[in-house]
């Protein structure tokens, strides 16, 4: 397929930018990684901790009363009913399981929404393993629930008050802390970002979504659609059906469109697309869904749109909340609003030449919307 996992390169993307003091910890850890994932033992501690703990397998339902309104059929990859409610869990519990192995006895992590952060603060509390998180003041105000939530599973929450007070401050106070720290702490990151190894590391941890799905279905999608923040729930399931005929969508919020929006550039460690001003100065980001508030996206999807291999598009806010909305009415079924970006493309292109009528369509909900429900209790009401 020509996306390189292990030598940190994705065409022309990733790589590893990183002070001089990090660069033996991420050799150390693809190191460690590349041999615990080849670890048959290894592999069956995660699955069991998947299957025992997440809820794994999580199901695929049909949702056939907004199908036959879209004159489609449309399948949903249910991650909204892992523990803690969203996919970040799977690469969370993998990331936890290989620093215990590495001998790590802290966890570090970044997070926007707050949904990596509570999935890091439940592996830590599970683990025995304290962890801290940083967190932009701003996210801190918009998800206090969630800020709550990781205090209570006994993380500590750094609020992060430079910039913007969003997801990418709070990816860079992480990492410069880890720099500090790398000695005994593992830096647990949330998506398919940063230096080599974690874009492939990630992602890996996240295929189980892709692989479980392809398993579940008694045949290839036309189109498989995600939403892409920094792009871990896509490349997870893209990564089940890269090799087969499917079309691969992946949708960015409008306004936080690395792939549709960006240009190529540095940042957290990796060269991608990243929204920038005409000076290369990393422009700010805005989504109402604080997952996809992130000015650039994961390597590989830069990669995969050089290659033709994968499309991008974009969703915006309000047709967004509506599409939450929607599927809430017709499905019984409360999405998060990142999700419901790739569900807002779904309803907007059915019947059109971008998917036309009668296409079977794979969409991951990456999310259950209850984080939410104060934006869509404002935004609906
Ligand atoms: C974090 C998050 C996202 C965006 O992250 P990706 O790395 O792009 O998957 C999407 N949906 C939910 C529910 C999230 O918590």
């Amino acid at each position: 397929m020509g996306v390189v996992g292990t030598s940190g390169r994705f065409g022309a993307y990733g790589g590893r930018f990183v002070p001089e003091s990090l660069v033996a910890a991420c050799d150390e850890l693809a190191a460690a990684f590349a041999e615990a994932w080849s670890d048959p033992a290894f592999r069956a501690e995660l699955t069991d901790l998947l299957v025992r703990h997440v809820g794994r397998p999580t199901p695929v339902s049909p949702t056939p009363r907004l199908s036959a309104e879209l004159g489609l059929t449309l399948l949903l990859k249910r991650e909204d009913l892992t523990h803690t409610g969203s996919h970040k869990i799977n690469n969370v519990f993998g990331q936890a399981l290989l620093a215990r192995r590495m001998g790590k006895r802290r966890l570090l992590a970044e997070t926007g929404a707050g949904m990596h952060g509570v999935a890091t603060a439940t592996a830590g509390a599970q683990l025995g393993m304290p962890v801290t998180v940083f967190m932009g003041e701003r996210d801190m105000e918009r998800q206090a629930h969630n800020v709550f939530r990781m205090r209570l599973l006994g993380a500590e929450v750094v609020p992060v008050r430079s910039g913007t007070r969003t997801l990418k401050d709070a990816t860079s106070e992480a990492m410069r802390h880890w720099v500090g720290a790398v000695a005994d702490t593992h830096y647990c990151l949330g998506s398919v970002l940063g230096p080599h190894p974690y874009p492939w590391l990630v992602r890996e941890l996240q295929r189980v979504i892709g692989t479980e799905a392809r398993g579940q279905l008694d045949t290839v999608p036309d189109v498989v659609v995600a939403c892409v923040g920094g792009g871990s729930n896509a490349a997870g399931t893209f990564a089940g059906f890269v090799d087969t005929p499917a079309r691969l969508v992946g949708v960015e919020a409008e306004g936080g469109a690395g792939v549709s929006g960006g240009e190529p550039g540095v940042l957290h460690g990796a060269r991608s697309l990243f929204l920038q001003d005409r000076h290369g100065q990393i422009r700010e980001a805005h989504s109402v869904a604080a997952g996809l508030d992130y000015p650039g996206v994961g390597p590989e999807h830069a990669h995969l749109r050089d290659l033709g291999r994968a499309e991008y598009t974009t969703a915006g806010d309000d047709e967004a909340i509506a599409a939450a909305a929607r599927l809430a009415h017709a499905e019984g079924i409360i999405p998060a609003i990142e999700s419901s970006h790739a569900l807002a493309w779904v309803i907007r292109a059915a019947g059109t030449p971008a998917l036309p009528a009668g296409s079977t369509v794979l969409l991951t909900l990456s999310g259950r919307g209850d984080k939410d429900i104060t934006t869509l209790m404002e935004r609906l009401s």
